[in-house]
């Protein structure tokens, strides 16, 4: 199925019944206790509301969820190591992101990391490569479309094998066809030159084409960033300085930030990815949620695997529920922030994705089934769903489409 079940595909049409949420950028989430949803070449045709109660054994269908901070070349070692983020990036992590230099190493886990994530329900994502240009193209060559990637950009502080001018990495990624998106995605500051943060930015810019990064993840990585640079306020100034903020950009984590950092990611539209799972993993901290509504800071929900260990947003909206005092976040409001949030985010860059992670008319018929709950309103069903759920959600999906086309569930 990877790489087939574009928008135009005339075969991927049918229909299903059960219950159904439907989630909404604005993070109001209806819940249709019986509902039939039709799909068309593709794309979402009509939700409509059915009389009486869901037939028993009927699924609960919600739109396929979207991860916008996602590392494909560390899927096969997720959850294989600990410890906190610098050593764990530097013993662990390069040294195993040093193999996709090989062409046919970087084809088989991609291929490996996209079939995992639609299985587990993930159905499009901003997704942080190799440090390879040649690794990059081959995942546009393999992903359906709503992944967007670029190359984890190192020029400076890693292993020698990894390191490349960021200019040489993106002028190989400018010849790539024009419309191509790349995700411009320097790994984070300690990794780059202030001169190839500015570079990464006015490329960005002139190509329409996104930014990720990460932000304030480790105290450690915080003290790092402050030695490096220290023309800069903070290490948010880094990225503001270079010109990286913005409504096009998503930084992962943003957990040790200061109100005045807080203040500039508002003020940008700067997204920040929360990621509670790898949070926990790695020891990093709780991201402020208080503080980020305060501010009014976007942010989204996120896997980061391979610091997180499992696949599934599922898993990701349980955690966060887990690691907030309770009223910090509902249940709805957490599920909207897996799906329809992030899927508005990326559908800035591509008209072909518009209603991305909602069951809007004209969405990518992106769907997902799990187990039926009996539930009053939206609320109690996301509660009752995620307690449903077993202790490793990636194995939860029963069904999952992609442009209309079924996809193998990893249980099935
Ligand atoms: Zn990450």
């Amino acid at each position: 199925m990877i790489g087939s079940g574009g928008p135009d595909n005339a075969a991927a049409s049918g229909k299903v019944r059960g219950s159904a949420l439907l989630p909404h950028p604005d993070l109001s989430l209806h819940y249709l206790p019986h509902a039939e949803i039709v799909w068309q070449s593709g794309r979402i045709r009509e939700v409509r509301a059915l009389l009486g109660p869901a037939p028993s054994g009927s699924l609960l269908w919600m739109p396929g969820l979207v991860d916008l901070h996602v590392h494909w070349p560390q899927s096969h070692v997720r959850g294989q190591f600990s410890g906190q983020l610098l050593p764990w990036l530097r013993e662990s992590i390069w040294p195993a992101e040093a193999a996709f230099a090989e062409p046919q190493q970087a084809d088989t886990a991609i291929a490996s990391y996209l079939l995992a994530s639609q299985r587990a329900g993930t159905c499009a994502g901003l997704v942080f490569g190799a440090p390879f240009a040649a690794a990059s193209r081959r995942f546009r060559a393999l992903a359906p479309p709503g992944w967007l990637e670029g190359p984890a950009l190192m020029e400076v502080h890693a292993l020698p094998d990894l390191l490349r001018p960021v200019p040489e990495t993106l002028a190989e990624l400018q010849s790539e066809p024009p419309g191509t998106l790349v995700a411009v995605s320097p790994r984070f500051a300690p990794n780059v030159t202030a001169a190839g943060l500015a570079f990464c930015a006015a490329v960005a810019a002139a190509r329409g084409w996104p930014i990720q990064s990460h932000l304030a993840e480790n105290q450690d990585e915080v003290q790092w960033v402050r030695a490096l640079f220290g023309g800069a306020r903070d290490y948010t100034d880094v990225y503001d300085q270079a010109g990286l903020l913005g409504p096009r950009t998503v930084l992962a984590h943003g957990i040790h930030l200061s109100d005045r950092e807080l203040e500039r990611l508002a003020a940008t539209r700067t997204t920040i990815a929360h990621c509670p799972t790898s949070n926990l993993a790695l020891g990093s901290g709780t991201m402020p949620i208080e503080r980020l509504r305060q501010f009014g800071v976007p942010w989204t929900l996120a896997t980061d695997v391979g610091a997180g260990p499992q696949l599934s947003q599922l898993d990701v909206v349980r955690a966060c529920l887990a690691v907030h005092p309770p009223g910090a976040v509902t249940a709805a409001e957490a599920l909207c922030r897996a799906t329809a949030v992030p899927g508005a985010w990326l559908a800035q860059f591509e008209d072909r994705l518009t209603g991305l992670g909602t069951l809007a008319i004209g969405a990518p018929a992106h769907l997902v089934g799990v187990c039926n709950v009996v539930a009053g309103e939206a609320e109690a069903a996301v509660r009752e769903l995620l307690a449903a759920l077993p202790v490793d959600a990636e194995q939860a999906p029963l069904a999952v489409m992609a442009w209309g086309e079924a996809i193998a569930p990893a249980n099935g």
